[in-house]
């Protein structure tokens, strides 16, 4: 008599709620049948509008409940948000984990090493964010984006563009700054990778990076994927995306275990304490020379970056402390502007790493998970652009992601989750490949590169390089802008007042 209806089959919670009132009901439902009558059976007519009181009352009741038991459901359905989890903290990763929580997904990041980015100098130093990559980061949090380049050294507004290595003569010059302007993008800065990572990690909190936390393995199945970090712990969510570099666990797991691709250069990067007298006019300068080039940039504070790429056999390795001497005897007939870098240079802060790539792959994931940035595509570092593709393919990804989220959780299963990332790798692929293959095609042609052939006393100009002149002069200052300012139409509704194009 006293018990919950049970054709209603509510929640737990729903239920002690529902009971109480449906104890109200029975009780006075009780005294209305059973006790009132005995007490005065001369009241006949009203108990008949008693019992139709009764009916009117137990029906709201079933319906209040009903109404209660929707609402519980829908903030249930309204809570419950998709959970991106992702591998890797890197400049992709991190940048990723922004945008979603932007957008209002669950995220977690898991990142074996926070620490391995040290700072500047070492290892990878400074990174150039393009215009392209800047506008995006206003598009996700222009607040973030306003530190970075606030924390940034403007190059994009002096000359930058490829030079002789021998005789420092320019071979073609790139304007950063009027195709930023026309698109009305930020001007390309160079940052610290570390004051980079310090700021992107401010923003998304450290309740979502998860450091000291190595991605070993992940299972999904039609209802969620399950990631294994390496000390056991597992995380679920609806999403995993790889951003964990070129040598990434998950693409691994996804498509089994491949050779990495050494590209035949090995890299020394260092970081001087020099300001040359052309600081004002020039923000970076790629010296060419024959299976060798300098890139030799401002990075702000009194400092420039430069590396030194130079074609050899795999890990040939040198003896500690030579490094200078070695590469004075590599450069050292360069131009000035090139040795003198080299001289300013402290030994302890010249660093030197292999340089690999992999084979492009046309499919980044499988059900619901993905690939982003290095694991993706990862690519040679002569155009400076792994990163700055990175950031795009985390505005795709988030785009295809919201389109998905729009129709609300109930509505997202597997398939629409792995169109979603289907959609999303479409997107990138050709843009990413196209520089994938300049940058393998930049790293080959310097085999040939010869200004000159000598003919016994007569020194006469090389054919081939002329040529190869002629493409660089007049074909990559299109291929320039275009990486500049790339799907900047799509990124009109995104403010860009604050764009500081004059500095
Ligand atoms: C010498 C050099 C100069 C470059 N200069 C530029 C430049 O100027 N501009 C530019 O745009 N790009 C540049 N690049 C390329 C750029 O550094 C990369 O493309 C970029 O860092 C890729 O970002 P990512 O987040 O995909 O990968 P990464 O930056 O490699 O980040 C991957 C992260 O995943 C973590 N990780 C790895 N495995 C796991 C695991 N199993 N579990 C958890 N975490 C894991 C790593 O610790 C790392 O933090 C340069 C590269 C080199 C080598």
């Amino acid at each position: 008599m006293l018990s919950c209806p049970t054709s209603l089959s509510l929640s737990h919670s729903y239920c002690s709620m529902a009971y109480s009132q449906c104890l109200f009901w029975t009780c006075y439902h009780h005294l209305n049948q059973h006790v009132y009558p005995t007490i005065n059976r001369s009241f006949k007519a009203k108990k008949t509008s008693i019992i139709c009181a009764n009916y009117i009352s137990r029906k709201r009741c079933i319906l209040k409940a009903k109404r209660s038991n929707n609402t519980e459901a829908n903030n249930e359905k309204k809570e419950r948000r998709v959970r991106i989890l992702i591998a890797g903290g890197g400049v992709g990763g991190l940048v990723l984990a922004l945008a979603a929580k932007q957008s209002g997904f669950e995220v977690m990041v898991f990142e074996k090493d926070l620490s391995a980015v040290r700072g500047e100098g070492r290892h990878r130093g400074p990174i150039q964010l393009l215009s392209s990559a800047l506008g995006i980061l206003v598009g996700i949090d222009k607040g973030v984006a306003d530190q970075i380049m606030e924390a940034g050294c403007v190059t994009g507004n002096r000359v930058n563009g490829l030079a002789d290595g021998l005789s420092g003569d320019w071979l073609a010059k790139y304007d950063l700054m009027a195709p930023a302007s026309k698109a009305k993008l930020p001007v390309t800065i160079v940052i610290s990778r570390m004051t980079l990572q310090e700021i992107l990690l401010n923003a998304v909190g450290s309740h979502i990076v998860f450091n000291k936390s190595k991605v070993v393995g992940f299972s999904q199945d039609p209802h969620k994927v399950v990631v294994t970090l390496d000390d056991g712990r597992k995380f679920e969510g609806d999403i995993l995306v790889g951003a964990d570099g070129i040598w990434s666990e998950v693409r691994k797991k996804l498509f089994g275990s491949q050779e990495a691709s050494y590209s035949g250069y090995t890299c020394y990067s260092g970081l001087a304490e020099h300001v040359p007298s052309y600081i004002n006019t020039i923000g970076y300068r790629v010296f060419l020379g024959q299976n060798q080039y300098f890139v030799a940039s401002d990075v702000g504070n009194g400092k420039m970056q430069w590396y030194a790429f130079h074609k050899e056999a795999l890990r040939s390795i040198d003896t500690p402390e030579d490094k200078k001497e070695r590469l004075m005897e590599l450069f050292g007939c360069w131009c000035n502007d090139v040795t003198t870098l080299i001289a300013a240079t402290r030994e302890d802060m010249i660093f030197r790493r292999d340089i690999y790539d992999r084979d492009m792959i046309y499919s980044w994931g499988k059900g619901r998970v993905t690939l982003l940035g290095d694991a993706a595509h990862p690519m040679q570092p002569n155009l400076g652009q792994g990163g700055c593709l990175a950031i795009e393919d985390c505005r795709q990804l988030i785009l295809e992601l919201q389109s998905m989220k729009k129709r609300g959780f109930d509505a997202i299963t597997l398939y629409e989750i792995s169109s979603a990332l289907k959609r999303y790798e479409q997107a990138r692929m050709l843009r990413t490949k196209i520089v994938h293959v300049v940058t393998r095609v930049a790293s080959k042609s310097l085999s040939g590169y010869k200004p000159f052939i000598y003919l016994w006393t007569l020194r006469l100009p090389h054919i081939p390089f002329k040529v190869f002149g002629f493409f660089l002069r007049i074909v990559m200052p299109y291929f320039m802008t275009w990486l500049l300012t790339g799907r900047w139409h799509s990124l009109q509704s995104v403010d860009y007042e604050s764009a500081r194009l004059s500095e």
